[in-house]
This record gives C-alpha cells, structure tokens and sequence, in this order.
C-alpha cells in the first residue's frame, strides 16, 4: 500500500516505523523545515541547540523505548537516580525517595521518610488516595467530571499536600493547575505511581530529544525507503461521492495520492483541515472539545554552574513548574564550547502555567524567570547569565479537563481511508511521547487490518 502521512512528530514518526517495516511506501509531509514536532530541536545562529521544551522519558514508557531499540537510540537516554526533587527557597531540596522495596511498600515507606510532608501529609495521603491505587480502568473513568483538586478534598487528603506535591505534578503533566486539571489522569498516574517501581524513574536523552530521538527516527524511516518532505504543509482534502479522500493537497498546490491518509497533526491543526462535509459525524465534530494548553520553555546560559543536581527537579511557587540543568543532566550537549556554553549551568525550565506568558515580551519572562532562580539558587546570584532564549506554544498538549477524555477519537475515522494519530487520539496515556508513540503503532496496526493487510 502507499501510505501518506501528515505530521512528522512523535506519533507520525512511529507510525512510519510500523509501516516501513511491514513493507508499505510511506510518505510523510511535514509542515516545518524540522522534524519532531513538540520534541523538535534547532540550532540558533550561536550553534546552541533549542529545545521546543524540555522532555524526559518515564520508566513506564514501554512503547517509546521499543521503538528507541528499533531504531539503534537504546544507548542515547540515561537513568537518573529514582527521586522526585523540589528546589526550595535558598538552594534547599527536598526529596521524595521510594524505598528499595517492592511496591507499593516503596512509596508508603519513601512517603513516610520524605521531610516535606507532614505526618497528617502522610497519613491523610495513604488514606486518601487508597482507591486511586485500588481502582482500576473502569473506576478512573467514572472520576473523569471532577477536576483532581475536588477528588482530592472530597478524599479528606491534606490541603498542603495538594499544593506542596500535587500541583507540581499537575503542572509538569498537563501544564495546568490541579483545580483545573480532570481527576483521570492524576489519579491513573498514582496508581503507576504506586504499584510498577521503574514506571516513575526518569531518563534524560544524552544530547536533546532531536538528536538523540528524532534523527535515528528519520534515518530508520528513510533506510527503509520511506520519504520525508518538510516545508509541505497539507493544505485541504479533496473527495469522492462517498465522502473517502480522492487526493491530499499541499499548501503549495501539489497534491497527494495515496491508498491511505494518516493525519498525525496536532488536534487544533487537523480540526481546520477537516473538510465541512465530514462534520455531519459526531467523531469530527467531537474534536472541536479540544483546547491546547500554553506553555512555554526558557533556556538559561550562565558562566559558572549554579547547581550540581544530576536530575528533574520540580518546585512550587515558581513561574517555572519543572527544570534541570541540561549541561549536567544531558553528558553529550550544552557542555563546554558547544554555542554559548562554557562549562556554566544551562537551564531548561518548562514555564506553566503560561497564559499569561503568551503575550508577554521575553525580556519581562526572563526577568521573572531570574528572579526565581536567585531565590531557589543562591550561586546565581554571583553567575553572569550568558544568554536567554523561550519558545512559546500557545496550543500545546490538549487539555485534560474533566469529561474531555471521552471526546479523544479512535485511530479509525469513519471515512475509509482516513485514520487518526497523535498524542490526543485514544490510548491508555495522557499527551505525551508515549501517547504519541502508542497512537502511531494503533494507527497502523487498525489501518492495516481495515484493509485487510
Ligand atoms: C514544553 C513541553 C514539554 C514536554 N515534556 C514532555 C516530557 O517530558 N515527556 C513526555 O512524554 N512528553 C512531554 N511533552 C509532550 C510531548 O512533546 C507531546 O505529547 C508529543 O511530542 C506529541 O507528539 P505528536 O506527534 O502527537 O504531535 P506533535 O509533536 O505536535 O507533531 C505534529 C506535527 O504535525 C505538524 N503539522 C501541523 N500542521 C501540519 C500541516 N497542516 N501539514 C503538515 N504537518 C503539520 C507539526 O509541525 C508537527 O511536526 C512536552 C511538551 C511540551 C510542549
């Protein structure tokens, strides 16, 4: 079969992998001149790489790391010590360590040891979130119309702890607030959390998500002759009586045949392209539930280290949710004469929650962002910032609100031969590159056996 495929992010990307190995010709058409999409990564005019945000691989991301080892890239991503670490006020951490213990005895017992809570913290937190490590798929779903804030009181657990540990958690998921966030995702995540050990470790890619993820990508998929187009944005479909795709057409009026579609664009992207006829399904209309959460990501160059953390760090009470420092935490980029860098700190910090930050001018971001640092890191104070850079999304990740997740769309549309990817489309994962990496092996495998393959 001849594959078309728009959208070379995450889910694209996989998909293509699924398909070049099966023996289809696959075409993907990128919009931008990168590839990578969310994960995407360029080089500015100092040769410093920038990150689209910065992204770290879960233990539990199953998928992802299958096709990491497909593609030749299980060496490019580094385990970091199993720890969740909240910068405090005036270079203080504290830390949450599961125990070496099989769960869920890891976390009760790391709970109790951790000194940012408070013995009400911990009892209150074991009682409260019991069902969410007791509940199963049916019972997450049935908490979907609450926001996690709601779930969490209703469940007597401690107030400081929702703030203290929960609304980083929330940030650093979905880049909203707890009160705004849906109870699902949160919950779902505690039960991870709490009963597979490795699912909540974190890895850092050695260099950044481009190099180390996205350009073995590329290669795998052209190697095995598949085709990438960048700077071919799809543009509008053009159909048959029965509402099925004739042709694709590109933004510079090429058109695209293909035996199958695949669109792996973003929701907010593929809901424009939508062709009105096609709304008279509840599938299409139901895509228009979707909002984009903003976010944005801040790199930070400083003359001299301000920190000597090898890992995530999250804190509360900052414009940034959750950070590292990329010259320590990635060995093979950001190190010493590489751009800007001279053997300083790099900061990476995911900004949210960030509406307010989308109209902002940078030089304000930057000085708020500064002025966190100092608190949270005394050495900075002293330390020259070498340069700054951000990248705003206003319409990232989808927004997992309460009683969104129904809306998330099958991989197989109603139209014959057009299929959905992408981190939104149904899988058991929140946006994320494991939900995009999901999206693209379901992608192909039901494309395949809707035409029998
Ligand atoms: C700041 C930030 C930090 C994050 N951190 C993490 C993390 O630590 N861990 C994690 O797992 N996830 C993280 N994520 C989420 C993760 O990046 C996404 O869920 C995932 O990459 C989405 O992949 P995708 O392929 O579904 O979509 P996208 O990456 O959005 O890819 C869609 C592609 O379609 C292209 N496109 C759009 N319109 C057109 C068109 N008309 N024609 C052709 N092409 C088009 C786009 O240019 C893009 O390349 C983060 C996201 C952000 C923004």
């Amino acid at each position: 079969m001849k594959i078309a495929i728009f959208g070379a992010g995450v889910a694209g990307l996989s998909a293509a992998i699924e398909l070049v190995d099966r023996g289809h010709t696959v075409e993907i058409y990128e919009k931008r001149k990168i590839l990578g999409g969310k994960v995407s990564v360029w080089k500015d005019n100092d040769g410093d790489s920038i990150e689209s945000g910065l992204h770290i691989v879960f233990g539990g991301y199953e998928q992802l790391q299958k096709y990491l080892k497909r593609v030749g890239a299980e060496d490019n991503y580094q385990w970091k010590e199993h720890s969740l670490i909240y910068s405090e006020p005036d270079g203080k951490q504290s830390c949450f360590k599961k125990a070496k213990l099989p769960s869920p005895w890891a976390e009760v017992v790391g709970g109790l040891q951790t000194d940012f809570l408070t013995m009400w913290d911990k009892i209150s937190l074991i009682w409260g979130l019991f069902p969410a490590l007791a509940g199963n798929e049916e019972y997450f779903r049935s908490q979907d119309h609450m926001t996690y804030s709601e779930w969490h009181r209703r469940r007597w657990a401690s107030e400081h702890s929702l703030q203290k540990l929960w609304r980083a958690i929330a940030l650093a998921m979905n880049f909203i607030e707890p009160n705004v966030i849906s109870a699902r995702p949160m919950i779902t995540i505690f039960k991870y959390f709490g009963t597979d050990y490795a699912a909540t470790k974190f890895a850092f890619f050695r260099k950044n998500p481009g190099d180390s993820m996205i350009e073995p990508m590329r290669q795998y998929i052209q190697s095995k002759g598949g085709r990438i187009f960048v700077d071919a944005k799809l543009n509008r479909f053009e159909l048959n009586s029965d509402e099925s795709i004739q042709h694709a057409v590109l933004h510079d009026g090429h058109n695209i045949e293909a035996d199958a579609y695949i669109s792996a664009l973003p929701v907010h992207n593929i809901k424009k392209i939508v062709p009105v006829q096609w709304l008279a399904h509840k599938y299409f209309r139901n895509l228009h539930e979707f909002v984009g959460s903003p976010v944005a990501n801040c790199q930070l160059w400083f003359d001299r280290k301000i920190t000597d953390t090898d890992n995530l760090m999250f804190s509360q009470g900052t414009i940034f949710a959750t950070f590292a420092d990329v010259s320590i935490t990635c060995p093979e980029e950001f190190q010493k004469n590489m751009g800007t860098a001279n053997g300083g700190s790099v900061m990476s910090l995911v900004l949210a929650p960030a509406h307010q930050l989308m109209n902002m001018p940078n030089e304000v971001i930057t000085g708020l962002v500064m002025k966190d640092i100092h608190e949270r890191f005394p050495k900075s104070r002293q330390a020259k910032l070498l340069k700054s850079t951000i990248v705003k999304i206003p319409q990232s990740v989808y927004k997992a609100v309460p009683d969104v997740d129904q809306f998330r769309p099958d991989q197989i549309s109603p139209i014959k031969n057009f299929f959905l990817a992408g981190d939104y489309t149904y899988q058991r994962y929140l946006a994320s590159m494991e939900g995009a990496a999901l999206s693209g092996k379901l992608v192909a495998e039901k494309l395949l056996s809707r035409f029998g393959g």
